[in-house]
């Protein structure tokens, strides 16, 4: 299917490697220019390098903490005026909701919604005055049903849900749809942290850690990146345009609910 969006400008944040460079890679075949980011600047690089040639765009790396003032400044002032958009950073740490302070809250919700936040104000404003723009937040599927051991992801990426759900209908008006999509177990670097957490916290091997969350999934297997990545470009093709405030959850059935 042609997306329709060849051309056109995308910004995805936290994208050297995982479910952002998943987007990267699908919003870079559908022929849209990119400015991706994340911190390590060797690993952005060559990511950059690698997506443009496989799918002959231009691709701009920027090495800068996305959760900082001054990282997004740096990220913005590539970025330039946006198409498309989207959001993703680093997930807070597990833990336990006795011990979290308030430092620990406000870090969280920094990354994983101020930050989300402030780059829609800075971008999506000049999407309204051009008359066309996407915006996806990648959150998780905590949204719609708590993880116990990573309530600060649940209290940050609830709070940016809250956010869209109103702001995505201010500005649908304007040829802007801004959704969310909401990640279940998929097979990156973050899950290989979290299996290690199941380990070490039950005295079992990665391995089995890996089954026992595998089992929790109707798929019997992790999610692939490029197939999130392949979500993500469909809800910023031209096709898209009646899809608003909604959250779409890719989790191999894992959420045992009817909507
Ligand atoms: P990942 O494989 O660990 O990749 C994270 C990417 O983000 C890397 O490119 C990393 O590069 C970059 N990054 C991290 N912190 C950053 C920051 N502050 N500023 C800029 N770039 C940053 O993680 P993932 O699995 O793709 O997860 C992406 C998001 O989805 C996370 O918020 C995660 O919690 C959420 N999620 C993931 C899953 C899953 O199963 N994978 C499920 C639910 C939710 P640098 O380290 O070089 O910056």
């Amino acid at each position: 299917m042609d997306l329709g969006i060849r051309g056109k400008r995308g910004l995805v944040c936290a994208a050297s490697k995982g479910l952002g460079r998943g987007c990267a890679e699908a919003l870079a075949e559908a022929g849209v220019d990119l400015v991706i980011n994340s911190r390590t600047e060797s690993e952005i690089v060559e990511t950059a390098r690698q997506i443009a040639e496989r799918h002959g765009v231009c691709v701009t790396p920027v090495a800068a903490d996305i959760t900082t003032d001054e990282g997004r400044a740096r990220v913005l002032e590539a970025a330039g005026q946006t198409d498309i958009l989207v959001t993703n950073a680093g997930g807070p740490p597990p833990g336990d909701w006795r011990d979290w302070t308030r430092e620990d809250f406000i870090r969280a919700i920094d990354a994983n919604m101020l930050s989300a936040v402030a780059l829609m104000q800075a971008l999506v404003p000049g999407m309204m005055d051009r008359g066309w723009g996407r915006v996806v937040n990648i959150t998780s599927q905590s949204v719609r049903s708590p993880i116990a051991a990573l309530g600060l992801s649940n209290t940050a990426r609830t709070g940016l849900t809250g956010f869209v759900a109103g702001m995505s209908r201010q500005v649908a008006g304007h040829g802007v749809c801004v959704n969310n999509i909401l990640p279940g177990i998929h097979a990156t670097d973050r899950a290989v942290s979290l299996d290690k957490g199941v380990s070490d916290k039950q005295g079992i091997s990665l391995d089995q850690a890996r089954q026992q969350r595998q089992a929790t999934i109707p798929t019997g297997t992790y999610g692939d990146p490029g197939d999130f990545g392949a979500a993500c470009a469909f809800l910023c093709s031209q096709q898209a345009r009646f899809i608003v405030g909604q959250n779409l959850l890719l989790d191999g059935g894992a959420l045992n609910v009817t909507i």
